[in-house]
This record gives C-alpha cells, sequence and structure tokens, in this order.
C-alpha cells in the first residue's frame, strides 16, 4: 500500500514527465558535459553516464505513466531488444570507436584541418558539427528506406508492433556501422577535434534516448527542433505516406529543409506502427536469423 507522500510524489511526476522530461534531460546532459570539459573531467563518462539515467528515467516512467497500455505489454519482443542491445554495446561500439579514427583522424584526416577548426569559436565548430552529422544521418537513413538491400537491414528496427525505449537500440549491427560511419566518419575526416564530436553526441543522446519512449511527452516547440518520440512516432507508423517521414537522427532540421517533416499536434498518434502489412520483410524471426536473414530471405516472410 502507497502511503500519502509517496502518492502526492507520484501525482507530482505524473504532472511534470510530460514537457520537462525531455528539456530536462538535454539541460542534464550539456551540463554534465560543459563541467567536465572545463574541469579537465573524463568526457567519455561525462555523455555516457547521463545517457545511461536518462533511458533508466524513461524506462522507469513508462512504468509510471504509459502514453499507450498496450505498448506496456511486451509482445515477445523484448529478447529481440536486449539482445540486439548488448550486440551493439558489447562488440559493435567499441570496435567502431576504437578503429574509426585510427583509420579516418590518424591517416586520412588533412594534418591542417585541426588548426582551421580551432580557429572557431567552440560553439560556432559545435554548430558545424551538428548540421554535418544530422545531414549525413539523415541521408543514411532515407537510403535505408529507398534501397531494398538497406531496407533488408533497416527493417529490423521498425519490426516492433509497439514503440518503447529499448526499440532505440533494435538496429541491424550492418545498419548501425553503416549509421556511425555516416555521422561520425565525415567529422573525423574533415578533423573536427574530439571534444566537438563528444559535445554533439551529449546534444543528441538525450534525444535518442528518450526517441521511442512510450510516453505522452508533450515538447512543445522542441518537436520543431529535435526528432522527439512525438515525432519519430509518425516515422514508425505501418501505413504508407505516413511511415515516410522524420528520418532526423537528433533534429528535424533537415526533414524540414527536405520536405519530409511530419508533426500534427493534437494529433500525434499514427493507427499502428510496424512494418507495413502483407509485405516480405525480414523481422519476423528470432533475433539471430533476423541478423543473418541476408543470406536466408525466406525465413522472415511476413503474413500478409
Ligand atoms: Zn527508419
Ligand atoms: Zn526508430
Amino acid at each position: 500500500m502507497r502511503t500519502l507522500p509517496t502518492l502526492r510524489i507520484l501525482r507530482i511526476l505524473r504532472m511534470l514527465i510530460p514537457r520537462c522530461l525531455l528539456p530536462a534531460s538535454l539541460l542534464a546532459s550539456g551540463l554534465a558535459f560543459w563541467y567536465a570539459r572545463e574541469t579537465g573531467g573524463d568526457l567519455q563518462l561525462a555523455l555516457a553516464l547521463p545517457a545511461a539515467l536518462i533511458l533508466l528515467a524513461g524506462m522507469a516512467a513508462e512504468r509510471l505513466l504509459p502514453y499507450r497500455a498496450d505498448w506496456s505489454v511486451a509482445q515477445g519482443d523484448t529478447r529481440t531488444d536486449a539482445s540486439s542491445a548488448a550486440l551493439l554495446f558489447g562488440v559493435v561500439d567499441p570496435a567502431l570507436k576504437w578503429l574509426l579514427p585510427l583509420v579516418l583522424t590518424a591517416q586520412l584526416a588533412p594534418a591542417s584541418a585541426a588548426a582551421g577548426w580551432a580557429s572557431l569559436p567552440f560553439l560556432a565548430q559545435l554548430l558545424i558539427a551538428t548540421l554535418l552529422a544530422e545531414f549525413s544521418s539523415y541521408w543514411a537513413h532515407r537510403l535505408h528506406h529507398a534501397l531494398p538491400g538497406l531496407w533488408w537491414l533497416h527493417a529490423l528496427h521498425h519490426g516492433s508492433g509497439r514503440l518503447y525505449a529499448l526499440n532505440n537500440f533494435r538496429i541491424h549491427p550492418l545498419n548501425y556501422m553503416i549509421n556511425y560511419l555516416f555521422c561520425i566518419g565525415p567529422l573525423l575526416l574533415l578533423g573536427v577535434p574530439a571534444d566537438v564530436i563528444l559535445a554533439y553526441l551529449a546534444l543528441s543522446y538525450p534525444v535518442l534516448m528518450l526517441q521511442h519512449a512510450n510516453l505522452p511527452l508533450r515538447s512543445g516547440w522542441l518537436n520543431h527542433v529535435f526528432s522527439t518520440n512525438e515525432v519519430h512516432r509518425w516515422h514508425h507508423a505501418d501505413t504508407p505516406g505516413e511511415g515516410e517521414h522524420n528520418f532526423g537522427r537528433a533534429l528535424v532540421l533537415w526533414d524540414k529543409v527536405f520536405g519530409t517533416f511530419r508533426y500534427l499536434p493534437g494529433r500525434d498518434d499514427p493507427r499502428r506502427v510496424g512494418l507495413y502489412r502483407g509485405a516480405n520483410y525480414p523481422a519476423r524471426a528470432p533475433f539471430l536469423h533476423q541478423v543473418l536473414s541476408l543470406r536466408l530471405p525466406s525465413c522472415c516472410r511476413a503474413a500478409a
């Protein structure tokens, strides 16, 4: 039985979460990064710790205040999402973080580039890096929807019939590598300083950690800046004409520029999310089958 103070706290949290969770997360991540940079602290830790806490807060908030009750019920997808997260963060992500700077920065970036960046104020560097990373990420995502070979990889991300926080990590490892290469690769090739790249990640991680959350966030004008869960929900719509929108990674700027932005205040609920019905996509089998399904296209035929 919950005591009166507990009930009061829960009531206050239910009031605060919709409008405050995303702005508070952005602020916390930004402040942690700024403080670590000012004091010579560990920037990687200042990036990863708030991101992990925001994810955990989002998952806890999903239990307290779900946007849709039926999305709180597992649909046989939790093991796929957990397996995918373990593979990405246990193997793929560390390997990329180690290998890519060695190849792109150490071997290919012109030595003079670093001096060029250093001549700009930090915020200007961050702005340019953000626009570049978001631009190439936008097109990487759009190409994954346009080209059948890439869609074969990306369908895994769209395979769930519900949206909740862990969907964020349901990504085919090859899809993840391509995304990473498109997002961070150009910055490394152009010699963008490591702390600028990490600052961009500190800006984008809070958005990404909550992007699939089953929460009734009401982010207001922030929906015109960031690819929030209100905006990203449309991207997962299972209806042609609705789903081909909002390809942006953390920002919606390039969706606005290229005419793929969709946000309908007060009507923010696509009828259903998931794969387009009746199509043959590789996201209907256990995780390992899905990962290997490039070679087993008939193993995962969707029900018509
Ligand atoms: Zn997509
Ligand atoms: Zn998504």
